[in-house]
């Protein structure tokens, strides 16, 4: 027997229990983990290293602690895309949306507190509340993966969670949650506690509708989480931020760590934001190929959860880890998230979708 985790002093939460991860596995098609396929175009490369190089003159000085610029021009960039007005004070940055989750969670949930997520939905949430010691409740999705508004506002006046994650578009089902229901939530999780209501947008920039700053109105206990993972090409950058009232921003600095964004991260962040027009293109192709995902698997004959996401969740497979086998044995690589029957894709580009409707389109006949 070797020495492993269980044998240290860890905690009694994290006894037994493994780390997230997808499998990084070498086959042709990968699209598993909902990355843009598209490299980034070489003239943002290019910005890239200029920005980078001038940062490096200064890395024996510690970044800019408020990473000002960088919050800035995220602002400008929320504000452009939604046309509601956000300015330096309601933006905050970290190393990935699941950063800054995990400092709202350091900053409201914690020992003694609750979050409540609506499931299934992305695992990493519940995954952080246990990391930073807040208790999870698994609250209730219908078959069809919407959120019943009458029976999930039930579940916050019942349990009174101090946290309330909403996924639009949800992950890993792709389909958005109405504003209404948002709102309704909201309202149910103000009347319980009152507690904060972080609405995850990681994919908004994919949707057929709104992003829901606008709700930030008049509504301080609300966070709208946003990524660079997905629209903006950029998972290896880790940037993610957040716009919320500015007690917010106050609030989650008390845990921060003094320096968390390195220089070398906000100039690149910084790049990247000044191409934000080439990067959305892309973003529209995604979308078109999004759609076309969703109806061809409609024509082989899956039944599809309509996808506001760059990923479309498909079945149903009488066992889900044989069918994500048997593509994998065609050379490509979806995600099986335990969701019993289904299986999720990721749009990625006109050729490896080609390649995963063929393999899936050899399946669904082998299973005929
Ligand atoms: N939220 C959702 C819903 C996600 O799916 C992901 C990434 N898979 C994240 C947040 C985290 O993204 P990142 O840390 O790369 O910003």
């Amino acid at each position: 027997m070797t020495f492993g985790i269980d044998d240290l002093p860890v905690r009694d939460e994290l006894r037994g229990k493994s780390p997230y991860g997808a499998p990084q596995l070498d086959v042709p098609v990968r699209l598993n983990t909902n990355e843009n396929p598209y490299p980034l175009p070489e003239p943002l490369v290019e910005r890239i290293t200029e920005r980078v190089r001038a940062a490096a003159r200064d890395l024996n000085r510690y970044p800019d602690r408020d990473a000002v610029e960088l919050r800035t021009q995220l602002a400008k960039y929320l504000t452009d895309t939604s046309g509601y007005e956000v300015g330096l004070p309601n933006v905050w940055a970290a190393n990935g949306s699941n950063e800054v989750i995990q400092q709202l969670l350091q900053t409201f949930g914690g020992p003694g507190r609750t979050a409540i997520g609506f499931e299934p939905s992305y695992s990493m949430h519940a995954l952080i509340a246990r990391g930073t010691g807040t208790g999870w409740i698994p609250g209730p999705r219908n078959e069809d993966f919407a959120i019943d508004v009458e029976v999930a506002a039930q579940a916050i006046a019942s349990q009174k969670p101090d946290v309330v994650f909403i996924t639009t578009p949800n992950n890993p089902t792709g389909n958005a949650v109405p504003p209404g229901t948002v709102l309704a939530l909201y309202e149910a999780a103000q009347a319980a506690k009152p507690s904060m209501v972080v609405v995850d947008e990681a994919y908004i920039e994919f949707s057929h509708g709104d992003s829901l700053l606008p709700l930030l109105e008049g509504r301080p206990n609300l966070v709208i989480s946003r990524t660079m993972s997905k629209a903006f090409g950029a998972a290896g950058l880790r940037l993610g931020y957040l716009a919320a009232h500015p007690a917010v921003v106050d609030a989650v600095q008390l845990v921060r760590l003094p320096y968390h964004l390195s220089a070398v991260t906000q100039a690149t962040a910084l790049a990247a934001l000044e191409h934000t027009d080439t990067l959305l293109k892309y973003v529209e192709q995604l979308k078109a190929e999004r759609d076309r995902l969703v109806s061809e698997l409609r024509t082989i004959g899956f039944q599809v959860v309509e996808s506001d996401a760059n990923f479309v969740q498909f079945g149903r497979f009488e066992d889900s880890h044989v069918a994500w086998e048997k593509i994998l044995d065609r050379g490509v690589l979806v995600r099986d998230n335990g969701i019993p029957g289904w299986l999720r894709v990721s749009a990625g580009t006109p050729q490896e979708n080609d390649a995963f409707l063929d393999a899936v389109r050899e399946l669904k006949k082998e299973q005929s």
